[in-house]
């Protein structure tokens, strides 16, 4: 069977992958500063034997390696970037930092990129032994946090011209993603007024700071407005100063604007804009709009989204050691608000069937079992910059379990855990669900036909716009400046 020589070779291959991701978790870049990251996986498809070209769409670290030729054009998406602030000591449930306030891998992309690499040396191996026509390239993604790297990426044509593509994410549960996330934009709202002696001439001043209050407030005020979707989330960045004796002449306020499709931000972000700049007016001080970056909502590949499915049924969840079920279980007990994923499942699942299923599972500390298929896809309401890719070819990912049941996101147990034979193990899992993914479609083209009209039907002939207007570069987390 021609899956298995990728699965061979992903076993063949697995220390030095795993190797690369315990490096990549050591490296732990926030967005766009991703360089060591960045070298460790083009060292590895150099080695490869891959066509590496660096620095793609004029995003400095992003790239990305090609291997084959001819049609079809399988792309795997790779994530790297780490988090702020999260740093964590490895394979301990408890919170202790080694670098109090350093970044961590708190998303657990130091698996997500090197099991992507390791699916795409999966199917070259494949396209080697069986002398079939294909290529397959492996996308390095940078600043998915915050950043929305792949929406800069496909601004720049990354995506074109692929006939799929597959990606995965590190999670506390091993199922096949047909859901769909919220399109975003992050604007920075700067507000420029004229400073004065706060006591001796505050007729003279004019406050930024006022300006940012009063357009939090007219916002405020505008939530009730906008369809029950949206989120409008801000953090304000710069206050002006410590000096209430002085009279504010800057203040900024990052806003990030969320809705189920691009049109719906870009019409409530309009809104926004108005409030800005009636603040300004009221204040007497000018606003400058900053576009930082903007992604596309996800439109999962069904077709495709299935065949993930089946892959990882037919490869079957891992067996762990009794010292990796001991560190679940004590995540999980390390956890006072416990992600709720089995409840919500259970929520959103349509059938009593399926229901049921998910719910028996409740109480487990680590979740081996592989959720149903979700036809229907539940509406996620965060976001991800894979949707850009989504709306270029057809796209699926895949969640597998690398972390405790309860694991909460964005989290120092998530840190904790990405060095443990959970996300070894889950890691490996996931490459070869999306290397056998990849063959399948390769060996029968019919998928792919289905999988390209299924894009069609959902798009109905809108395509693709960028959300990240002309001349935004990408920026490093809390750059003002890109
Ligand atoms: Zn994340
Ligand atoms: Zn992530």
């Amino acid at each position: 069977m021609g899956k298995q020589i990728a699965w061979n070779e992903i076993d063949n291959t697995a220390a030095e992958i795993l190797e690369a991701s315990d490096i990549i978790w050591d490296c732990a870049e926030t967005a766009f500063l991703e360089t060591k990251s960045m070298k460790v996986l083009c060292d590895l498809l150099r080695k490869e034997g891959f066509e590496v070209e660096e620095g793609i769409a004029d995003v400095p670290t992003a790239f990305k390696g090609t291997f084959g030729s001819g049609k079809p054009v399988i792309g795997f998406l790779g994530e790297y970037d780490a988090l702020s602030g999260l740093n964590q000591v490895a394979g301990i449930a408890e919170k202790q930092a080694f670098n109090s306030g350093a970044p961590g891998h708190g998303c657990g992309h130091n698996m997500l990129g090197t099991a992507a690499l390791s699916a795409a040396m999966g199917v070259k191996k494949y396209l080697q032994e069986t002398g079939k026509s294909g290529t397959v390239i492996f996308f390095g993604c940078p600043g998915e946090e915050g950043g929305s790297g792949k929406a800069f990426m496909a601004k720049g044509g990354a995506f074109e011209g692929l006939d799929a593509a597959i990606t995965w994410h590190p999670g506390d549960n091993n199922r096949a993603d047909t859901g769909s996330s919220l399109a975003n934009y992050q604007v920075a709202y700067k507000f420029y007024g004229t400073s004065a002696h706060a006591g001796g001439a505050p007729h003279l001043g004019r406050s930024a700071l006022d300006a940012l209050e009063l357009m939090n407030m007219g916002v405020q005020f505008l939530r009730e407005h906008v369809i029950p979707e949206a989120r409008i989330h801000y953090a304000i960045t710069n206050t002006g100063g410590y000096s209430p004796n002085v009279v504010q002449p800057y203040a900024e306020v990052l806003y990030l604007i969320r809705a189920p499709r691009n049109a719906q931000v870009e019409e409530i972000y309009q809104r926004v804009n108005k409030i800005a700049e009636g603040a300004a007016h009221m204040t007497e001080t000018r606003v400058e709009i900053d576009f930082v970056k903007g992604c596309s909502n996800l439109i999962s590949n069904k077709v495709i989204a299935k065949k993930l499915w089946e892959n990882l049924h037919e490869i079957g969840s891992p067996e762990y050691t009794e010292e990796e079920m001991a560190l679940a279980k004590a995540i999980h007990e390390s956890t006072d608000k416990p992600y709720e994923s089995i409840d919500k499942f259970v929520r959103e699942y349509d059938t009593k069937a399926d229901k049921q299923e998910i719910a028996s599972h409740k109480g487990e500390t680590l979740y081996t079992f592989i959720l149903p298929f979700h036809e229907r896809g539940i509406q996620g309401f965060g976001s991800t910059d894979v949707g850009d890719v989504s709306w270029n070819c057809p796209t699926a990912q895949v969640y597998v379990t690398t972390w405790a049941a309860g694991t909460p996101g964005h989290s120092w147990q998530i840190v904790a855990q990405g060095k443990s034979g959970l996300a070894h193990k889950g890691l490996i899992y996931a490459a070869k669900t999306m290397a056998g993914a990849a063959i399948d479609m390769i060996e029968d083209p019919e998928i792919l036909v289905a999988a390209k009209e299924e894009f069609d039907d959902t798009l109905g002939g809108e395509g693709y716009l960028c959300p990240i207007p002309d001349g935004c570069r990408p920026r490093a987390i809390g750059m003002t400046k890109a």
